[in-house]
């Protein structure tokens, strides 16, 4: 039997798209799709929805009716199909018609009236929960991120029979906070402001509404799951975590296996897959080039290609940057964001010709050729919800260099002895998260490199590993249906 879900995100690929989120919130409705689930999907209307809706034929509705009255009577929901995806754009021009990021100003700070943007979000999805759109009414809402946290909140306060939650975290670090004073104009009741409400160190969470009301929260990957029900890796909500126990469970996020497939990429110098790896080298020399790099096809080739911030760990890679270049090894590095970082590098690259090379800046394509053409990548992370890049780089041949953290851990089996022997390995692992381990690591990666069968071996596990979507929505389609039948 069909099952209708609303899902509700600030963002989704291809529309509009700034990390990870916008990623998963694009893929998940097309691999449902197949396990039965008729997914639409409730983002904002920012400038480019509202293109890619009247480009569409959109058919312009009613608003939920307490949205209606939150917005002071202005706005619509536009709905449209596009990309595979059933879309409902929330369009209330005064609070999204903004070009640019959908969370900054032109400052480059967080939007003032972001809890307003935001709550209209959250307010719209219980709207629809509860009352249905254009004849259609979801069995599901399933919310994610502080963004469409308030969703839970709004369809719990209403009292009124409402549809099962999901509530999935991309990223505990995001608490959505607002002033208390924020919620007698976002219409919540009293008890909101308390702690079994969304009240949160002296102000009202937003994520803290979907964790609180959700009837189950996921977040993206299994060791995550874990890690955040920690005061270690819980940002202060590792008690209402514990409390909510069987509740929070992880969910693997996959990568567009058809955008990221090395057999087809038109990004790549060279087309190869799992039985023509040796096709690679073409690739290397190229990104090699392209970075300024010496062409040498027996040089250990390090790649990057990161957000550069301290949840990534790459300020121990800059540290650690002279071992490095003593091994006799190269870098390759893809990154854009903080200014120390990036400054950081561009100065080590412009000192070490030939040996470390660094873009700075966001390139789609550049990233499938730094994942075709490195010999391994690093991701040094001191916190990962679950990861992408290290999924990339299994698919495209580079061996993932990790540290053991959230779906890092998950994702790649590291190359000890016993992994080596049981022909399992796909990359390495390492533990602490500290620059004497992440040199311990290169240094382990040196010795399994120069192990030549060992190594295709790995890349050959990696390429051959279902990093798709497949599965995960398998697993989200079945988690639906626990919670309607437990309903
Ligand atoms: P996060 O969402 O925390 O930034 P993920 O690993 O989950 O990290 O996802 C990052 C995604 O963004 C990957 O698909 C990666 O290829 C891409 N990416 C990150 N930095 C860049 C960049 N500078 N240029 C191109 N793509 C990038």
């Amino acid at each position: 039997m069909s099952l209708a879900v609303l899902s509700v995100a600030s963002e989704a690929y291809p529309l509009i798209k700034t990390g990870g989120l916008g990623d998963v919130a694009g893929a998940l409705p097309l691999a449902l799709a197949a396990e039965g689930v008729q997914m639409r999907t409730l983002i904002p209307a920012y400038p480019a929805v509202r293109r890619a809706a009247q480009a569409a034929g959109m058919t312009v509705l009613d608003l939920p009716v307490g949205v209606a009255d939150q917005a002071g009577g202005r706005g619509n929901l536009l709905a449209f199909n596009a990309h595979g995806l059933d879309w409902l754009a929330l369009d209330i021009p005064h609070l999204f018609d903004r070009p640019g990021s959908p969370y900054l100003g032109p400052d480059g700070r967080d939007w003032p009236d972001n809890p307003q943007r935001f709550a209209a979000l959250g307010r719209a999805a219980a709207g629809i929960g509860l009352q249905g759109v254009d004849g259609w009414k979801p069995q599901i809402v399933h919310a994610h991120d502080w963004q469409a946290g308030l969703a839970a909140a709004y369809l719990t306060y209403s009292g009124e029979p409402r549809p099962g939650t999901v509530f999935t975290v991309h990223n505990l670090a995001f608490a959505g906070k607002i002033p208390l004073a924020q919620r007698v104009p976002l219409h919540l009741p009293p008890e909101a402001a308390t702690m079994d409400g969304l009240e949160f160190y002296g102000a009202l969470s937003l994520l803290k509404s979907g964790l609180q009301f959700s009837d189950r929260i996921t977040t993206v990957s299994p060791t995550y799951a874990t890690e955040i029900c920690t005061p270690e890796g819980g940002m202060g909500f590792d008690g209402l975590l514990r409390a909510r126990g069987d509740a929070v469970s992880g969910v693997l996020n996959g990568i567009d296996i058809q955008a990221w497939n090395p057999a087809t990429d038109p990004a790549l110098s060279a087309a190869f897959d799992a039985k023509t790896l040796n096709k690679r080298a073409a690739n290397k020399a190229a990104l090699q080039a392209r970075l300024g790099l010496a062409v040498e096809p027996n040089t250990l080739l390090f790649g990057v290609v990161s957000r550069l911030t301290w949840q990534k760990g790459l300020d121990l890679l800059l540290e650690v940057l002279p071992e490095l270049i003593g091994m006799g090894a190269q870098l390759a590095m893809l990154g854009a964001g903080d200014r120390p970082l990036e400054d950081g590098f561009k100065s080590e690259a412009a000192a070490n010709p030939g040996q470390i090379g660094v873009v700075v800046g966001y390139d789609e394509a550049l990233a499938h050729m730094v994942q075709a053409g490195v010999d391994a990548l690093l991701v040094p992370s001191r916190f990962e919800p679950c990861g992408l890049t290290q999924l990339c780089a299994l698919r495209y041949g580079a061996i993932p260099v990790v540290a053991r953290v959230g779906g890092l851990a998950d994702t790649v089996i590291d190359a000890n002895p016993a992994a080596i022997a049981a022909g399992a390995a796909t990359g390495v692992q390492f533990s602490p998260i500290t620059s004497m381990a992440l040199t311990q690591a290169m240094g382990r990666t040196a010795k399994l490199y120069a192990q030549k069968t060992v190594w295709a071996k790995m890349q050959t596990n990696g390429l051959n590993a279902d990093v798709s979507w497949r599965g995960p929505a398998q697993q989200y389609a079945a988690l639906y249906r626990s919670i309607l039948q437990a309903a």
